[in-house]
């Protein structure tokens, strides 16, 4: 399989992330105490409100270094429930980097300041939460510093949401945003608990980390459900076609230095996250998380028993690791903020003939099309053909449709590629038309 190149290029041209700026941050976060949804927003140096203007300063100071190119907003709601029955103001920070071609077009990075301890409701202990999720913001500033020095077709927005611990409010906040701003969401890459590399196991794994996608769509309808059933598209979702998206990035660049472990189903077992709120609202969304986790530093108050360390402080955060996983997310915004929209209108026909036959609708900007195909067997596209912009349909001969399944993206500038759409049936032919 041909690995392009023009991804190796792509992260060629960008400064790295800092492990010292991420340790700086993280520092900064803990040193609020605590940063529980529910705790002050009024002390100047302590609590969720004190953090919160604390990242809004600093994405008003990046800004400030790339002639303001960074819109901050403070977005908020009031919301309530078990896990706060009186109400609270949620509250989310956003930079706005807005794209020079085609700004309606969204990518999104985010991380969530909320920090929690064993009691959910305890909004006074110190939380210091390093891990969850303070590596998650780091990563998201640090992200902005990188890709604010350049320009990008596409808007990227970096988010530090609140209100996860409590009911993913703050996700939902940002999801409903999306939708009430008319964004086309192209990839939402949400990063919660991504700095660690000790398991709970005692194994130590510096060179993996998750991402988590779904394969059927919180978004379907049942009919929809049942057409994706019938053609074998459980696989190839758009949350799904960005982690396979993110693999190949990975895989393109070794000086990333991770793997990347597809996890196929939304987040570990029965829990959630802030891009749940995001696949809801039909938007294609991962999670990032480290390739193994320590529940000892999770959700704990710091204290230690019977020898045993208990709680979510800095002295476990991997910075070279957290490094890595940032610059994995910086590599897949700069992709997807450059590349085109992802096809729509992609589907196959050849049935009962040994060839396929793809076609796709075209996409404003995009320079060239990628069909992709893979035996049906398979979780990765194997086999790709170039095309030009002028062309939307091709004839895959000797490829059989029954064994094998297609998709086509979009390519921009830089060779850069968008999701992966995958090949439907064709759409039935409107009543009265000549076809
Ligand atoms: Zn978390």
């Amino acid at each position: 399989m041909k690995q392009p190149l023009f991804a190796l290029l792509l992260v060629a041209a960008a400064p790295a992330p800092d492990p010292a700026a991420l340790r700086a941050t993280i520092a900064k976060l803990v040193g609020f105490g605590t940063r529980h949804t529910l705790s002050t927003t009024t002390d100047p140096a302590r609590g969720i409100g004190a953090s919160r203007r604390w990242v809004a300063g600093r994405f008003a100071e990046i800004g400030r270094g790339c002639g303001n190119c960074l819109a901050v907003e403070t977005i908020g709601t009031r919301a309530a429930g078990p896990r706060a029955p009186a109400g609270v103001r949620v509250e989310d920070v956003i930079a706005v980097q807005k794209g020079v071609g085609d700004p309606d077009r969204v990518v999104i990075v985010q991380g969530h300041i909320d920090s929690r301890v064993n009691d959910v409701m305890d909004a006074s202990t110190d939380a210091p939460g390093a891990n969850d999720d303070a590596s998650g913001v780091a990563l998201v500033i640090e992200a902005a510093r990188i890709l604010s020095a350049q320009k990008f077709p596409a808007t990227i927005v970096y988010a530090v949401l609140s209100g996860e611990e409590q009911g993913l409010w703050g996700g939902q906040l940002l999801a409903d945003t999306a939708k009430t701003r008319g964004w086309k969401v192209a990839a939402v890459l949400n990063n919660d608990i991504v700095g660690n590399t000790h398991g709970i196991g005692g194994e130590h794994v510096d060179t993996a980390v998750r991402v988590f996608s779904e394969g059927i769509e919180a978004a379907a309808d049942l009919p929809a459900i049942k057409q994706s059933r019938a053609i074998g598209g459980e696989d190839d979702s758009p949350s799904r076609a960005l982690a396979k998206a993110i693999v190949r990035i990975a895989d393109a660049d070794k000086r990333i230095g991770l793997d990347v472990i597809a996890v196929r189903r939304p987040d570990r077992f029965q829990r959630g996250g802030d891009h749940i709120p995001f696949l809801e609202a039909g938007y294609p969304a991962v999670r990032f998380t480290e390739a193994t986790e320590d529940y000892d530093r999770q959700h704990q108050t710091v204290r230690t028993e019977n020898g045993r360390q208990y709680g979510d402080t800095i002295a476990f955060v991997d910075f070279p690791y957290l490094a890595k996983v940032t610059a994995l997310n910086v590599a897949t915004l700069r992709q997807l903020a450059t590349a085109p929209a992802a096809p729509t209108g992609v589907s196959i026909a050849g049935a009962v003939s040994d060839d396929t036959h793809v076609v796709w609708a075209s996409v404003p900007g995009a320079r060239g099309y990628r069909v992709r195909w893979r035996r049906a067997d398979g979780f990765a596209w194997t086999d790709y053909r170039d095309v030009p912009a002028s062309v939307t349909a091709l004839d895959l001969p000797h490829v059989n449709i029954d064994d094998h399944f297609f998709g086509v993206s979009a390519i921009g500038a830089g060779r850069a590629e968008s999701l992966v759409t995958f090949a439907g049936v064709p759409p039935r032919p409107a009543p009265g038309s000549s076809k």
